[in-house]
């Protein structure tokens, strides 16, 4: 229903509503929206209905080909759902329905909105709206809307509605970031069509068929994932996996309807396993060191301020390795943007990523082993502390250089580093709290916080 209002320009969901958290339940990784009141979704009864007319017309056919005959169904009823939209959209001079720009009019800001209060459908629909509207951008030929479709819905499919933080939401969020990022900030300037399609397409499915548990978690375990994809970067390989069969799978090669030739179509490929494979925090520090050999330190020495005068990219010839680092600094950027939104939003991904380390945290207990350094003291994750940790040795240094290479991304720095502070103090209220006759008045925070700044400058 939100798309209609959606679409009807009257109610798109604001911040401030109360949050429509999606119901844990039976969700499932098929990613059906949530059951209606009746009990199933209408996918579900559409594909129970095609299965018993089929298995009436099959007339005792093994179980096998019921199953294949479903497979089929459920693909042909997607392609006539599209058939049908596409229909519905007419072919006038706007011929999508949701649009960006119409969304913002309505309300919708991509900075600060709770995406999480989106149905699945809405969000799916955004997905496809970046998508058309980065190749309208990109002055490619008319991408076929059907294929972009069942592209995102494949993609949806592989994001698990039971996990907190790593879900489709988060992958919207992520697509919607790299999209302002390409767009709005500038970095689409700097990059080859291929390039800027590529990293849309490395958004989307960056995350996709993420468990909630961490490659430590999965190295520890010695999972079923580090045997198919090794103990290095296993979940980025399997992300890498699933999106790229999405793309081999008939009906699915968005950069094929986009107009990309083999050639380029093997060039985004390996673009987008580059850039995935950047997003395993454990090579932050190898990134941004052939970031800095590459373009020089920027405006990344340099304060918020400082950083907002000229791109650190003007002057450089973007050969392959170029435009490689620049989509790569774009995908981790984005992949971090939520942590440039405004404190509330950026809190409650946090609070959402508290929840998928404790469920980890609950099997590591169960399994007794220990990836988080619990036993060596280390901060909580997920705490004040560890966040302010987190901007200050990720966050901050990633979106300095993403300041520097992209100017006009400055404001996303600026709201990080805001966000940074909240953070410390937050941290330095839960030390006062927890220790008795702590002195640190509310007012004494900002003072010690200062302090605590200015030695840490001088260090
Ligand atoms: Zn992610």
């Amino acid at each position: 229903m939100p798309r209609r209002q959606i679409a009807e320009g009257a109610a798109a969901p604001q911040q401030g509503e109360p949050g429509g958290e999606p119901a844990a339940g039976p969700g499932g990784p098929r990613g059906e929206p949530e059951p209606e009141p009746g009990g199933e979704t209408t996918r579900r009864r559409r594909i129970r209905s095609a299965v018993r007319q089929l298995s009436f017309e099959a007339g005792g056919e093994d179980a096998t080909s019921l199953v294949e005959a479903r497979e089929a169904a459920f693909v042909k009823e997607k392609e006539k759902q599209a058939a049908e939209r596409e229909a519905e959209r007419g072919a006038d001079e706007s011929p999508r329905r949701v649009r960006l720009d119409s969304l913002e009019a309505a309300g919708f800001s991509p900075q600060s909105s709770r995406l999480w209060s989106f149905d699945r459908e809405t969000e799916e629909e955004l997905m496809e709206e970046m998508l058309l509207q980065l190749a309208e951008m990109c002055g490619l030929p008319k991408m076929s809307a059907l294929t972009v479709h069942t592209f995102v819905g494949r993609v949806a499919g592989h994001y698990s509605d039971e996990v907190d933080f790593h879900s489709f939401t988060h992958a919207v969020d992520v697509t919607l970031s790299a999209f302002l990022l390409l767009t709005r900030y500038g970095g689409r300037e700097h990059l080859q069509p291929v390039d800027a399609m590529a990293i849309l397409v490395a958004a989307m499915c960056h995350d996709a068929g993420h468990p909630g548990l961490t490659n430590p978690f999965q190295k520890a375990t010695q999972s079923e994932l580090v045997s198919q994809y090794g103990e290095e970067a296993t979940l980025e390989r399997m992300h890498i996996s699933i999106g790229q069969s999405i793309l081999r799978s008939p009906g699915c090669n968005v950069l094929d309807a986009a107009g990309f030739s083999a050639e380029e179509q093997a060039w985004a490929s390996e673009l987008i396993e580059f850039a995935v494979l950047g997003t395993d925090l454990s090579t932050q520090s190898t990134v941004m060191a052939e970031w800095a050999e590459m373009f020089g330190d920027g405006g990344s020495a340099a304060g918020a301020e400082g950083a907002a005068a000229s791109s650190c990219l003007c002057g450089f010839t973007m050969d392959e390795a170029a435009r490689k680092a620049v989509g790569r600094l774009l995908l981790k950027t984005a992949d971090l943007g939520c942590c440039a939104k405004p404190w509330a939003v950026a809190q409650h991904w946090a609070e959402r990523l508290v929840r998928e380390t404790q469920a980890q945290t609950a099997k590591e207990l169960e399994l007794l082993v220990d990836t988080q350094g619990r036993e060596a003291g280390s901060p909580v994750a997920g705490s004040a502390g560890a966040q302010a940790k987190f901007h200050q040795y990720v966050v901050t240094p990633i979106f300095r250089a993403a300041a520097a290479a992209f100017p006009a991304f400055n404001e996303g720095l600026e709201q990080a580093l805001e966000n940074e502070r909240q953070w410390r103090c937050a941290h330095l209220l839960a030390g006062c709290a927890s220790s008795r006759g702590c002195a640190l008045t509310l007012m004494g925070v900002g003072r010690a916080l200062s302090e605590a700044e200015g030695a840490e400058a001088a260090a």
